[in-house]
């Protein structure tokens, strides 16, 4: 159950990175609702937002650098963390979906260079299709002519959407298969016929890029379909036949990501945590600090407690996708269910503690809290890891 020497240096490295430069820099970011480019440039030169960085970590045997580096990154915070780690949602899809040549080919280029950083994007929701992604309404429709697909449709609420180098979307190929009949798609940097729509204003993780993908007859060249045309009508073929086909792209995604996800939610919380606890320490009313209430102490001992069950939970089910395990009860939903609820929790005590100074936007809490609130929601909202969860250690289809 102890982290190894490496491990630990890496933590070490990420907090020093998060505590130096994310941490000083998150209260302007998020006023500013801006891509926060000099600190993923930062990240970049030390390497941290590299490929070589998410090699190492989608190779390490244990499966937890992933979720240690988002942890201590998100811990900075995490409107920046997602700037800097959102194009690793890309790299989860071209990973799970693409071939060897492909993924050597895409990967770096959704980093870019420390000189010239470039971004990525993994777009599956549309304005009708959130939670419920079999009902994709964007088409790819293939012209064997040109060895090319033509893509048309909108995608709504995605990371990095319009600024990214390389946008990864899911699509459908055939609409009567539902989610069977889905693919992914490489958009290369300077493809005609993709755009940015609308750029949201959010709640939380302000500094991070969520807007609409627009694509009009954005044409790809063949290469670009993920995993390959053969293995598309093959997937296809049996999906016809009613046979079950090992996985649909946008699911094969998810998995991966749950508990990574959910190692940002432990950031988050474990921030709040830290700074409630000191500043219950230090307050002083009715002649003592307040930690000497139980109401203030039993918080804490909650906040803390549901923290590292988030953790361990968060880590069982990177190790369990690194080492191939079977979800067999939804224990990555699990983890990024438990995380994201955790962290709402915990920010939410931490102002109580605080009480009016905590509601303040000069004190941090008040923007954890607001962060913290966006991981019951993406990558399938709390509602959605039950339904998941409770599935699988019923075998009934609950709806
Ligand atoms: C900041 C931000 C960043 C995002 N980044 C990306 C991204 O990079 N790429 C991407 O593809 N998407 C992204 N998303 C989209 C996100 O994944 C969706 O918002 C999410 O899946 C929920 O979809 P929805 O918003 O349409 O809500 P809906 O699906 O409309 O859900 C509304 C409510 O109904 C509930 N509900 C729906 N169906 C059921 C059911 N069967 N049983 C019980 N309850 C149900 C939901 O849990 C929720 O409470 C992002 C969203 C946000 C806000």
């Amino acid at each position: 159950m102890e982290l190894n020497e490496e491990q630990r240096q890496m933590q070490t490295w990420v907090h020093g990175f998060a505590k130096d430069v994310v941490r000083p820099a998150a209260h302007e970011w998020d006023e500013r609702e801006e891509t926060p480019w000099p600190i993923i440039q930062e990240a970049a030169r030390i390497g941290l937002y590299s490929w070589e960085f998410i090699q190492n970590a989608f190779s390490d045997p244990t499966g937890l650098t992933m979720p240690l580096s988002n942890e201590e990154l998100f811990w900075g915070d995490a409107g920046i963390g997602l700037s800097i780690f959102g194009s690793t949602l890309a790299v989860a899809g071209i990973s799970a979906s693409g071939t060897p040549q492909q993924i050597m080919e895409w990967v770096p280029q959704c980093f870019g260079t420390p000189e010239k950083i470039q971004l990525a994007a993994f777009g599956v929701s549309e304005p009708d299709a959130g939670s419920d992604v079999s009902s994709l309404k964007s088409r790819a429709v293939y012209d064997e002519a040109k060895d090319e697909w033509v893509l048309n449709g909108t995608k709504t609420w995605i990371t990095n959407g319009g600024i990214a180098a390389v946008h990864v979307l899911v699509l459908s190929v055939v609409p009567e298969l539902g989610s069977r009949g889905h693919a992914a798609f490489i958009v290369p940097p300077g493809t005609p016929g993709i755009r940015q729509g609308q750029k949201f204003k959010k709640h939380g993780i302000r500094a991070s890029h969520t807007a609409e993908v627009i694509l009009e007859d954005c044409r790809v060249p063949g290469h670009c379909l993920l995993g390959g045309k053969d293995r598309l009508d093959e997937r296809l073929a049996r999906a016809r036949e009613g046979k079950s086909s090992k996985s649909q792209a946008a699911m094969a995604t998810f998995e991966a990501t749950r508990p990574a996800v959910g190692s940002q939610a432990v950031g988050i919380a474990r921030a709040a945590y830290e700074f409630a606890l000191d500043y219950a320490k230090q307050r002083v009313q009715f002649g003592r600090p307040i930690i000497e209430n139980q109401a203030i102490a039993f918080k804490l001992a909650d906040m803390k407690t549901r923290l590292d069950a988030a953790r361990l939970l968060v880590w069982r089910a990177a190790w369990m996708g690194r080492t191939g395990k079977a979800f067999e009860n939804g224990e990555g939903s699990m983890s990024k269910l438990f995380a994201g609820e955790t962290a709402v929790h915990v920010t939410d005590e931490a102002i109580q503690i605080m009480g009016g100074y905590g509601y303040v936007r000069e004190n941090p809490v008040e923007r954890w809290h607001r962060d913290a609130k966006i991981y019951t929601i993406f990558e399938g909202t709390s509602e959605i890891q039950r339904l998941v969860i409770a599935r699988a250690i019923s075998g009934i289809h609950i709806r």
